[in-house]
């Protein structure tokens, strides 16, 4: 074997040279390093031929640019024999080898870091560094791959998700996990939850899920499996509130038909929003709501009368026994209105929700770990994290827990 210097992937590849004598381990590495190297030195380098032992790479016509490889007698090694780097073309604007799989090798770290970062300021990015405006489907594409690199690929994450699961078992003795997987189609992507109260009217996280939509069939599972693990036989006594969602409310009427559902009233108040607004209705509709008696409820009801009577005629449709303290059975030891928890839970997992599902579901255990854990100062940092809508509601209810 001649003499010469060999190449070092891990080291070389960033920035790759090229000078007579250097070798190749393979023709694969040589075509990668040739690649790179035409990205970054803003030419769009031509491979001459497909030969495993003999590799010819030129400019465009005219140009002076070569590199002539050839392979080592009796090895896959690859050495440089003619390398001539001097360029008498312009720089071009785009680049065939600045390929979506390069661009995700290339920029993972940096997703990894910002996993917000926008398709225009990518683009931008790859533009100062570059020169080239990849198009946006291959930057979409180059997106999900660097994502494949950086939580590892879908499949993979579904290879693991027993071990996962055997170690979610081992590790919190008493707690239920199942996993169905007859599930078809690539992106599975919604969480089922629910939500507990405790004596403190805190949130107490009862059961999760991760299902492939939000159906009718995908609840009834959730739900059965719910019922199985809270050993509910007789639904007498337990409260559901749901927000009005159609197949939920089959659901939990099918499961439960003797546990009394609530609407949530801020759902409530969307509907009656549309069609009747202003401060004083809202105001009102949350008065009746709140009265813990039917001659209450009534007396209130009546002043929505005076301030409008389309507002009236529309809440009197809605069953009180849904919304409102005053026709809420007396048996439970809840008189929630709004379904505040599941909102916080959602907001604080949020960000995960489209992320691959391990990551999702580490997510959801950690947030319910910290909750668990009382640790009330990094609940209130992780909310903090949530916007403004849910810090007033905590802010509302601080002490309370
Ligand atoms: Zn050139």
């Amino acid at each position: 074997m001649p003499k010469g210097e060999d190449f070092r992937p891990e080291i070389d590849m960033a920035n790759p040279g090229f000078k007579i004598g250097l070798k190749f381990a393979t023709a694969e590495l040589f075509r990668k390093a040739v690649r790179i190297y035409s990205i970054n030195c803003g030419r769009e380098l031509i491979f001459m031929n497909n030969d495993r032992n003999k590799i010819r790479v030129v400019c465009e016509e005219g140009c002076l640019f070569v590199i002539h490889a050839s392979s080592v007698s009796g090895s896959t090694y690859l050495q440089v024999k003619t390398f001539n780097p001097t360029h008498v073309c312009s720089k071009g604007t785009k680049n065939i080898h600045a390929t979506a799989a390069w661009l995700a090798e290339r920029y993972s770290g940096k997703l990894r870091l910002n996993p917000n970062w926008t398709g225009s300021s990518f683009a931008e990015q790859v533009h100062q560094d570059y020169g080239y405006r990849p198009s946006r489907a291959t930057l979409y594409r180059a997106r999900a791959l660097a994502v494949d690199i950086v939580e590892g690929s879908y499949s993979k994450q579904y290879e693991v998700l027993w071990d996962y699961c055997h170690e979610l078992r081992t590790r919190n003795v008493g707690s239920t996990v199942i996993i169905k997987s007859e599930m078809e189609g690539p992106h599975p992507r919604q969480v089922l939850s629910a939500m507990g109260v405790d004596a403190n009217n805190g949130m107490f996280p009862l059961a999760y899920a991760y299902v492939e939509i939000e159906s009718n069939s995908t609840w009834l599972w959730f739900l059965e499996l719910l019922s199985g693990d809270l050993n509910i036989t007789n639904s007498h006594g337990y409260v559901f509130m749901t927000d009005k969602q159609k197949w939920l409310i089959d659901a939990v009427d099918a499961l439960f038909p003797h546990a009394e559902h609530r609407h949530c009233l801020k759902h409530l108040y969307g509907n009656f929003y549309m069609e009747h607004r202003g401060l004083a209705l809202k105001h009102q509709m949350e008065a009746i709501a709140r009265a813990t008696t039917v001659p209450w409820f009534h007396a209130e009801m009546r002043k929505l009368l005076e301030l409008s009577k389309p507002a009236h005629d529309w809440l009197v449709e809605k069953d009180p026994a849904q919304w409102s303290r005053a026709y809420f059975k007396s048996d439970s030891k809840c008189d929630m209105l709004m379904n505040n928890l599941c909102e916080a839970f959602n907001h604080s997992i949020m960000d995960a929700r489209d992320k691959r599902v391990l990551t999702v579901l580490e997510r959801i255990r950690l947030y319910i770990m910290l909750l668990m854990a009382g640790i009330r100062v990094f609940c209130e940092k992780w909310h903090g994290q949530v916007g403004p809508r849910i810090r007033k509601i905590l802010e509302k209810n601080k002490g309370k827990a």
